[in-house]
């Protein structure tokens, strides 16, 4: 079966970019984003061993949990795209983790839907923007709004302990740069907030096109689609 092959090649991958740089493949852990693609596909996964699978829209997500878990699939699920704050009390109902937090009104809605809506605290990583781009999300460090600032999210995040555990930082590499700056920058960003936040010590970096880069800049989190599920299917313009 397909999905099986590419699953081996991409953990074959990680643990090549793991001994080229002499980091513990058991460092890493592959989130399989299966965004646009059937629920079933995650089942499949699981099966494989896959314990990790990653979204980025609510309501694709929503849909796809409910009929993972019915099928008696239990996996963890990471929403990795951009949360508008009216969804908050969605995504916080089926993810254990959420990399992309990059306001802190963003992360003062999670908490507060967290504590309505969930048993245990949410992990939730701070979204760093690289290039300061708004465009694809992601907090800036510095820049001129602070409630934006990767440092004052990451301390918001921290702020509300009973709800959000501070895990660590996420980014997505901005196709304009060398992935290796851009993850260089990413690992600088992480020192500085595990410095503030000792247990923020996750770095979710690297996809399809670029794990090797993050691997060796110290992502412990790469979070493949193409390279697994093959490639997306545009959506059609409505
Ligand atoms: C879609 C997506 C991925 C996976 O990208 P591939 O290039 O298919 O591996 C990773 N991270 C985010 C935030 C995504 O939206």
């Amino acid at each position: 079966m397909e999905l099986a092959a590419n699953l081996e090649r991409q953990r074959r991958r990680v643990g090549a970019a793991c001994a080229a740089v002499g980091r513990d493949p058991g460092e890493v852990t592959i989130v399989v984003v299966t965004k646009t693609f059937p629920a079933s596909d995650v089942v499949h996964l699981a099966g494989l061993g896959v314990a990790d699978v990653g979204e980025n829209r609510d309501q694709e997500a929503a849909a796809k949990a409910v009929e993972v878990t019915a099928a008696g699939i239990d996996v963890r699920w990471h929403f990795v795209g951009q949360v508008q704050r009216n969804k908050a009390k969605s995504v916080v109902r089926y993810a254990e983790v959420v990399h992309s937090v990059d306001s802190t009104a963003l992360a003062q809605a999670l908490a507060r839907a967290a504590d309505r809506f969930r048993e245990r605290p949410l992990d939730v990583l701070v979204q760093v923007s690289i290039d300061g781009d708004p465009a694809r999300g992601g907090a800036p460090v510095g820049g001129s709004d602070p409630s934006r600032d990767a440092l004052a999210v990451a301390a918001e995040c921290a702020a509300h302990p009973s709800h959000l555990r501070l895990r660590g930082v996420m980014a997505v590499a901005p196709t304009t740069w060398p992935a290796d700056r851009a993850f260089g920058l990413l690992a600088s960003v992480a020192a500085r907030i595990r410095a503030a936040h000792p247990a923020a010590d996750w770095v979710s970096a690297g996809m399809s096109g670029d794990l090797e880069a993050a691997v060796a800049a110290g992502a412990t989190h790469v979070r493949l689609g193409a390279a697994i599920l093959g490639n997306r299917t545009p959506p059609a313009v409505a």
